[in-house]
């Protein structure tokens, strides 16, 4: 997909209408656009690392930081990336960057990065809080829909601890979910069974009128697909929280 990027035009478009144009269609446009080539996170990191090691830190820098933070590197990540440049490219310039770098990530705590890291290990996106599902989840959870005509398809992102709670799926005709597991580690069970651990990979097949519950390990994220299987007056009846007892004793 194409980079859009206006900023040359903007900028310059009547004083150096060549230059904004080789800027905006050709450096962002087709360079920056090859993503099948060198994704836009390691552009991102080239192109930081390039512009620090010149001792920039003007307002190119820290777009081009803002810019790697929407491209996936974490908190942790440029401080990573900032230390290990400082050897190569000087040290009062990782100075310079790490004073703009705190400002970009400024919002993002310690404590955020295993959400980014999830994401990094799944080609899905995580998506928005599911705020809509919140009464019936336990933890905070993600929903991303993949598909909305023909068959339903949902990423559904757990945080580490976070489960729904038991439900089940009804339907007259065909109905039930199918879940396969993309990311993390995660269970899932049925009413009166033992509890069956989640792995990338894994599908879980959930016939209608079966109680049971899904969700993430407590100590990782957890994502799965979920597949709505079409069927007849098909609807989803929530019931009690997975308690602390059942979810405590799971390993
Ligand atoms: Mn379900």
């Amino acid at each position: 997909m194409a980079v859009k990027q206006t900023a040359g035009r903007e900028a310059l478009g009547e004083f150096a209408p060549k230059f904004a144009q080789l800027n905006d269609d050709v450096l962002f446009g087709e360079v920056w656009s090859r993503e099948d080539k060198l994704s836009l996170r390691d552009r991102s990191l080239v192109t930081v690392v390039a512009l620090m090691s010149q001792g920039l830190v003007d307002s190119s820098f820290q777009y081009h930081l803002a810019t790697a933070r929407k491209n996936g590197i974490t908190r942790q990540e440029i401080a990573e990336i900032l230390t290990h440049a400082a050897f190569y490219a000087g040290w009062p310039k990782a100075w310079a960057a790490f004073r703009m770098a705190k400002e970009v990530w400024a919002d993002e705590d310690a404590g955020d990065d295993g959400k980014g890291q999830h994401q990094k290990e799944m080609v899905f996106p995580i998506g928005a809080p599911s705020d809509a599902f919140a009464q019936y989840f336990v933890g905070r959870s993600y929903l991303q829909p993949l598909s909305t005509s023909q068959v339903g398809v949902y990423n559904v992102t757990f945080e580490p601890g976070c489960r729904n709670n038991w439900h089940v799926h009804h339907a007259h005709k065909g109905g039930g979910q199918i879940l396969i597991c993309v990311a993390g580690r995660g269970w899932y069970q049925e009413w009166g069974k033992e509890a069956r651990a989640l792995h990338p990979g894994d599908v879980v097949n959930i016939p209608t009128g079966v109680k049971h519950w899904h969700g993430a390990a407590a100590d990782s994220w957890f994502s799965h697909l979920a597949l709505e299987v079409p069927g007849e007056d098909s609807s989803n009846q929530w019931l009690e929280a997975v308690s602390d007892e059942v979810y405590g004793q799971l390993n």
